[in-house]
């Protein structure tokens, strides 16, 4: 264990460090440009991806709120299930269409991004200041203008179609104030059926501490009902 992580970070970090230590090896080192901040791997056991070791990179100078941030992802690592498990479910129940934005990638980062939203509380919790929960959230609002201005529901390219979903995860589960107000407005009324789509998936999602050891992905039955949610929307478009 790194010992300058261990003799920085306060006793409610240090609490949720020992927490995860307990299902999984965790280790800290500097981060680099471009590299994750938290990853981890896995081993295959009964047919399931199972966390055992995760990588947290720290930055300078160390401050608790960002160590714990990763350390809520590792916990989410082991207790609500990994990005593998949702992409079996785009192979399992959407279609050629929607598995054509539906990518690796997308599922990564809508889980990345329920995860913010499911430990939120938990940060707050533990005493940190929600302007520190993530460290930055780079919007492209200039880009996202140029869009909705010439946004035309029935002429939609895949491009649009992946920028749609993207921007809909990001901004709508995004846990903290208004910030997206007139955003989330505008998505609303440009493709209402997929807004409310995301919106039912935000509503279906439990707290983190109602997660239980040792369960098998709990998050299954809504990524299903979202991924299928997705298709349907995909297919109603005259894009393909
Ligand atoms: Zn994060």
């Amino acid at each position: 264990m790194n010992n300058i992580i261990l003799d920085t970070i306060d006793e409610p970090c240090k609490g949720l460090l020992s927490e995860v230590q307990r299902h999984m090896e965790i280790v800290f080192e500097l981060r680099a440009d471009g590299v994750r901040e938290y990853d981890y791997q896995t081993i295959e056991r009964d047919g399931n991806s199972v966390p055992i070791k995760g990588r947290i990179r720290y930055y300078e100078p160390i401050e608790s709120c960002k160590i714990a941030h990763e350390l809520l992802h590792a916990k989410c690592s082991f207790s609500l299930g990994y990005d593998k498990a949702i992409y079996n479910i785009v192979e399992k129940v959407s279609t050629i269409t929607s598995r054509q934005v539906l990518t690796y990638e997308m599922c990564e980062s809508i889980l990345n991004q329920t995860e913010h939203y499911i430990f939120y509380n938990e940060y707050i919790n533990m005493g940190y200041e929600s302007s520190k929960f993530v460290e930055s959230i780079s919007f492209p609002e200039n880009e996202w203008r140029i869009f909705a201005k010439n946004y035309k529901s029935d002429t939609l390219s895949v491009t649009d179609i992946i920028n749609l979903i993207n921007t809909l995860h990001h901004i709508l589960l995004f846990p903290i104030d208004n910030r997206f107000k007139t955003e989330i407005q505008q998505l609303k009324h440009m493709e209402r059926d997929l807004f409310d789509a995301f919106k039912r998936f935000k509503k279906s999602l439990p707290d983190i501490s109602l997660f239980t050891e040792g369960q098998t992905f709990p998050l299954e039955k809504q990524y299903e009902v979202l991924i299928k949610s997705i298709d349907a929307w995909c297919k109603s478009k005259e894009t393909w």
